[in-house]
């Protein structure tokens, strides 16, 4: 893969983290995924995973403060300097705007954007056979508005770059060959 740095967009349930790692492990380049890193705070109790969990269960974004400081630090590990797999960040306007502040710093200049498009009840029916604790069906419904009122206007947000739009809705090893020859040829 020639492009070694990614954002995924794409509402829940669309298959980001699950294309992540496997173009993270082709790649060999960090996979982050903000919905991971808050839900390892929650399990081990640490004091972001105690200001995060009543948003993370109500199906809500956590405040951007608690999110933006740990995307910067992560960004500027080591392992991240040759490229990353950001999934589930940016999530809306604020946060948007403060990785292209941080990629500026780093003189990380180009990205590649992926969007990942899967139809909303084929969206709902894959979350409700997850089984992650904040997929009932009520969470998944708020998660989907929350995406659509604070994520999908990054797709304009990212209209002067290239965002590459890609059908989610269709078996794994096929989205995934479809993932790997944009990135490629990016
Ligand atoms: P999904 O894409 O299925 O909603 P994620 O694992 O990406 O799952 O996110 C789970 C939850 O973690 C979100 O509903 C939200 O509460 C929180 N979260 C993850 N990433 C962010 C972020 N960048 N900003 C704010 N909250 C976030």
């Amino acid at each position: 893969m020639s492009s070694k740095r990614l954002i995924f967009l794409g509402p829940p349930g669309a298959g980001k983290g699950t294309q992540a790692k496997f173009l993270s492990e082709e790649a060999n380049i960090p996979h982050i995924s903000t919905g991971d890193i808050l839900r390892t705070a929650i399990d081990t109790g640490t004091p972001l995973g105690q200001k995060a969990q009543s948003y993370v269960d109500a199906g809500e974004l956590v405040p951007n403060d608690l999110i933006l400081d740990l995307i910067s630090e992560r960004l500027q590990k080591p392992d991240a300097q040759l490229g990353w797999i950001l999934d589930g960040f940016p999530r809306n306007l604020k946060q948007a705007q403060f990785l292209d502040e941080i990629l500026k710093d780093l003189n990380q200049h180009s990205v590649c954007i992926l969007n990942l498009e899967v139809p909303e009840e084929e969206l709902v029916s894959r979350l409700l056979k997850r089984h992650r604790q904040d997929d009932n069906e009520v969470t998944i419904r708020h998660r989907l508005e929350v995406y659509h009122e604070e994520t999908e206007p990054l797709i304009d947000f990212y209209s002067d770059r290239t965002v590459h739009s890609v059908n989610g809705n269709r078996p794994l090893q096929e989205v995934t060959a479809a993932l790997k020859e944009i990135v490629e040829a990016s």
